[in-house]
């Protein structure tokens, strides 16, 4: 588009000053699918000299801005995770421009990466390469990351037990035969069982103390929900349009599914909450 101008992100919103024609109003207003624009005005200024276009360092002001919530893995993303020939296979903290943690790692306004969690994390050449070019996906994604230069997965026993892909097949393990696994997630700790397994789900309501609320349950796909739950249609269609957000319905409970009725164990209640992941482990 051959546009000149800058633009820049600061606590109160995102500012930008660009010279342009108007044809390219439109253009503008192409932006990451999982944004929203909260207001936009027009304004005609003086030309400034501007050589190229550039993003220009955060300003620290009022802090009126929103923080994004966490957002769950893209399709791209989720693509490039189980693509044996990308360099991010079965790397599970995967994320781009349209999906990753937002909320959960912030620590300060606005929002770079020196003021996530993930400042911690020094971007590998790759990485960094990808955050620089405007024409990529990872464009300016503060939590971006790959299996060289991220965060890593472990399994603890106590001690450490696994690495990488390892921990992650042999948690799955553990959950089959009987245990319960704490699962460090974003947002603090997911305690995970298998919901087919009446004593463990006991096991689990006793050491939670928490004999009547329901659990919630996580299925691969909404498709998988309705074999074990009636969805409401109205839950149906925001589910599916909710897109990367993660996905959450109250569903009421079909018949005989065990794991619905071990998650409701006890419940005088008829909804139970269903969330929807794809599974990270090859089946
Ligand atoms: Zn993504
Ligand atoms: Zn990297």
């Amino acid at each position: 588009m051959n546009l000149k101008g800058w633009v820049i992100n600061n606590t109160e919103a995102s500012s930008s000053k660009r010279k342009w024609s108007s044809r390219y109003c439109n253009s503008f207003c192409e932006r990451p699918t999982i944004s929203f624009i909260q207001s936009l005005d027009h304004t005609y200024l003086d030309p400034v000299p501007c050589e190229r276009f550039e993003i220009r360092p955060s300003q620290d002001r009022a802090k009126t801005t929103l923080i994004l919530p966490d957002i769950a893995t893209c399709e791209e993303c989720r693509r490039e995770i189980f693509d044996q020939q990308n360099r991010r296979y079965r790397y599970p903290f995967t994320n781009c421009t349209n999906c990753g943690p937002r909320f959960t790692i912030v620590e300060g306004l606005p929002y770079d990466r020196r003021r996530t969690s993930m400042r911690i994390f020094e971007m590998c050449p790759e990485c960094a390469e990808e955050y620089h070019d405007p024409r990529k996906r990872r464009f300016h994604a503060q939590p971006n990351a790959c299996s060289k230069c991220g965060p890593q997965m472990e399994l603890w026993d106590g001690h450490v037990v696994a690495h990488g892909y390892e921990s992650l097949y042999r948690a799955v393990i553990a959950i089959c035969d009987g245990l319960i696994v704490a699962v460090k997630g974003l947002g603090g700790f997911h305690l995970m069982v298998d919901s087919s397994n009446d004593w463990v789900v006991r096991r689990l309501r006793h050491r939670k103390r928490r004999e009547e609320k329901p659990f919630a349950l996580m299925f691969p796909s909404l498709q998988t929900v309705t074999k074990h739950a009636q969805v409401d249609p109205l839950e149906e269609a925001i589910t599916l349009l909710s897109g990367s957000v993660n996905r959450a319905a109250s569903s009421q409970q079909r018949q005989g599914t065990g794991g619905v009725n071990r998650a409701r164990q006890s419940v005088p209640r008829r909804h139970v909450a269903v969330l929807t992941a794809a599974p990270l482990v090859d089946a």
